[in-house]
């Protein structure tokens, strides 16, 4: 008997909040995406508009769906504490301080759960990408900046007050470079792609102004030697981040990210082999460093699975 098959589907509406737009749609359990769609937020200009639009965007998942929902889950790019947006990387009108999970609530009835973007695509990757073989793992997200998270028995751990997790500032150098975060050598600093570009540029002073990180990669697998000292650097630095992830956690998977991810195998390998050199061997030993699999989707797969762990009441939950 297949108690799982005989159990009715469950759904969610995962709701990805972006500084000029948000994307929205609904999920079951399994990790697939019925429909999803985009809501452009740029000509909002107070935080009731913005509102305004997520309510509707749900109730047009609702209604296209046509069965009841688990719960709905929100991704926030900021600092999110039991509902409540604190604040964030993005600048929509209103939207600090602002307890939206109680909002959204008290305006559709529904379950709602907020969290960090970071987090839930980390949460994505454990649920139903790269480490969906894995209880612990830990994501890091190489962009403009360093996004972090850290997942425990398939959970997220984000600290006291969901304070924490934040891995791109964990100290790689002792009074190195000054990061936005207000404290100097993170490794967001050293290893993110905004790090990356700045680097290159300063060993080739003839580059191209709006050179990315792209762009390196490609000079770098055609042999230029300022893009073998770029990335040279890239990899060393990343992998020091890696090697203080790993002799803490000692995670199954240390799942890496971002459009560089996707470069390709030799850029896991680079990492792999370097972590492998400097990691504690018994905490590496039980650890593999693998490439993200859910690329744009994994914040709204994210917000999803973070709605079934906290509303879906079965002991027959996955
Ligand atoms: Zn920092």
């Amino acid at each position: 008997m297949n108690i799982i098959n005989d159990t009715p589907q469950s759904y969610a509406i995962g709701i990805d909040i972006g500084g000029t737009s948000l994307k929205c749609g609904v999920v079951n359990e399994l990790g697939e995406i019925l429909f999803s769609f985009l809501v452009s937020l740029s000509e909002a200009k107070t935080e009731e508009e913005i509102i305004n639009l997520i309510v509707n965007a749900i109730t047009q998942c609702t209604d296209q769906l046509g069965e009841p929902i688990t719960g709905i889950g929100i991704g926030f790019p900021g600092l999110i504490e039991n509902d409540v947006i604190v604040g964030g990387g993005v600048n929509l009108p209103g939207f600090e301080q602002l307890p939206l999970g109680k909002i959204l609530n008290d305006l559709t009835g529904h379950n709602i759960v907020i969290d960090n973007d970071a987090n839930l695509m980390g949460l994505a990757e454990v649920m139903y990408g790269a480490a969906k073989d894995s209880d612990d793992a830990i994501f890091l997200t190489i962009g403009t900046g360093i996004g972090g998270a850290i997942m425990i028995d398939k959970k997220l751990f984000g600290g006291y007050k969901n304070r924490g997790a934040e891995l791109g500032h964990t100290v790689i150098q002792q009074n190195g470079i000054q990061c936005a975060c207000g404290g100097r050598g993170c490794l967001e600093s050293y290893a993110s792609v905004t790090a990356l570009i700045k680097y290159y540029k300063s060993q080739n002073t003839s580059a191209e102004d709006n050179i990315d990180g792209k762009t390196i990669i490609e000079k770098y697998l055609a042999g230029e030697d300022h893009a073998i000292k770029t990335m040279q650097h890239h990899f060393d630095y990343l992998a020091g981040g890696i090697v203080n992830c790993v002799n803490i956690f000692s995670p199954q998977k240390v799942i890496i990210g971002g459009g560089i991810s996707e470069a390709g195998q030799f850029y896991i390998d680079e990492l792999t082999q370097r972590v492998k050199e400097t990691a504690i061997p018994v905490s590496f030993s039980n650890t593999e460093i693998v490439a993200a699999t859910l690329g744009n989707k994994a914040g709204l797969l994210g917000a999803c699975a973070n709605a079934f762990q906290k509303f879906k009441k079965t002991e027959y939950a996955v």
